[in-house]
């Protein structure tokens, strides 16, 4: 796996937590300072680290942990969320047929990369031509049109032409339409003026939808700066970063790059045409981290803020308070808790009496409109929906794609809901059952 040793010092890290007795100043000591040497034997930069661990302990000691939740696993989450935060943005990268331009110096894989994404993009069942056009390096013509025959791929060369540029277009009008053209450029030792202006005038000719960056992981930290120098000169839409395999100093090249602020969006894994890996730092930290108890621990908390939330909105709806979003966050619920059967009857005014199956679907469909409408509203709408009148009204229906008429149903859905409510929280018997259910305390009795 990447960043092996990396991943088995953090996961060692979680262990001591999970196994602690306690978690006390003492265990929160150890733990950042386990992590802070995990980081940096894998070349993450000083600061970065210090900052990183700076915030595990001011949250670890600051925040507190959503009620039914141990101090341990908040503490564990803490640590996934500040690693992950260090990897960049989740950037999805969509295999479809688009023009792609392979930026980077020397023998950082460049050539390799675009033949493993041809692999790729056909994998996915999307056609590829792959052009040569570095032309300084006839060798490297050679390269490409080996890797295009392995991956049985098209493939376009002019070995007399010494202008990138126009060897594109030529590409670009001899491809057949709805090819992924993946464009192999000229490397140089250092990032100079002939370079940029040479990536430009094809970046000219090719309109890329995607300017790709190949970086070799050995670069360690000074990738970024790589990374941040050629995304001022050409722009770019990502990264990938290549020979992760041979590097135990990879996490210094990731997270580099990834403060650079151009998403990594592959990894290079390897010599093979199959080494190449999507990018996600949500799912590369989770293995990381292994990935199974992260996972669970995740989706745990996940139910526990949910609960959370739909407390507080009980809570308001016994108190008088019952606002949209209230209303909102129980919808969501109902959504979460599974078969709605069992659960339209529940809600006032949609589902009273017997349902049958095409009710339920209505009913869903009418939830997802109620939901779609609702994400179209203001915050400060959602607090205070005697806001919406006419005008706010048309707006929300614009927005949301759906006819004021609805609108208007799901406010006068809500009127009713906060009715019941109301005659729920009056409710002497419910309200004692509602206050044992949600363990609250301090609501006047009446
Ligand atoms: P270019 O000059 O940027 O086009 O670089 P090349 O594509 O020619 O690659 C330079 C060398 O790096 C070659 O020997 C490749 O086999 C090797 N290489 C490329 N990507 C990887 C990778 O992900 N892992 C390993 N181990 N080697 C790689
Ligand atoms: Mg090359």
């Amino acid at each position: 796996m990447v960043l092996d040793s990396l991943g088995k010092s953090l996961r060692g890290v979680l262990q001591k937590i999970a196994r602690g007795s306690v978690v006390d100043e003492n265990l929160l000591n150890e733990v950042v300072r386990d992590i802070q040497r995990a980081l940096l034997q894998a070349d993450v930069n000083v600061q970065l680290t210090l900052d990183l661990t700076q915030r595990v302990r001011r949250r670890a000691t600051e925040e507190k942990p959503p009620a039914g939740a141990s101090l341990r696993d908040f503490l564990i989450r803490i640590i996934y969320e500040e690693i992950r935060g260090i990897l960049g943005k989740d950037r999805k990268f969509e295999i479809k047929a688009k023009r792609i331009l392979m930026a980077g110096l020397f023998g950082q894989g460049k050539t390799t990369t675009a033949g493993k994404l041809a692999r790729y993009f056909q994998k996915h069942g999307v056609r590829v031509g792959l052009v040569a056009a570095d032309v300084h390096r006839p060798a490297a013509i050679d390269q490409l049109e080996q890797l295009s025959k392995k991956v049985g791929c098209e493939f376009y060369a002019n070995r007399s032409e010494p202008r990138a540029e126009v060897i594109v277009r030529e590409a670009l009008a001899k491809f057949p339409p709805h090819l992924a053209i993946i464009v192999d450029t000229a490397g140089r030792s250092g990032i100079d003026a002939e370079l940029v202006e040479e990536l430009k005038r094809v970046r000219a000719a090719l309109e890329p939808e995607e300017v790709l960056l190949v970086l070799d992981a050995a670069m360690g930290q000074t990738a970024g700066r790589s990374a941040d120098a050629f995304h001022k000169a050409v722009g770019l839409t990502g990264v990938i970063v290549t020979k992760l395999d041979g590097s135990a100093k990879g996490g210094g090249a990731l997270s580099a790059v990834a403060a650079s602020g151009a998403p990594i969006v592959f990894i290079g894994t390897g010599e093979h045409l199959d080494e190449l890996e999507t990018f996600e730092p949500t799912r590369f930290v989770s293995r990381l981290l292994g990935m199974g108890d992260i996972q669970t621990l995740l989706e745990r908390f996940e139910e526990l803020s949910n609960k959370e939330a739909a407390e507080q909105a009980a809570k308001n709806m016994m108190s008088g308070r019952f606002t949209l979003r209230d209303m909102r966050t129980q919808l969501d619920s109902l959504g979460q808790m599974g078969p709605v059967s069992k659960l339209v009857s529940m809600i006032p005014g949609i589902g009273a009496g017997k349902v049958d199956a095409k009710q339920l679907e209505d009913t869903q469909a009418r939830l997802r409109r109620f939901r779609a409408i609702m994400d179209s509203m203001t915050g400060e709408e959602l607090d205070n929906p005697h806001l919406l009148k006419a005008e706010r009204i048309h707006r929300v229906a614009r927005g949301s794609g759906q006819p004021t008429t609805e609108v208007r149903s799901l406010l006068k859905q809500y009127e009713t809901t906060k009715k019941a409510a109301h005659g729920l929280a009056s409710n002497r018997r419910l309200r004692r059952q509602m206050e044992k259910q949600f363990g609250l305390t301090g609501t006047p009795s009446d």
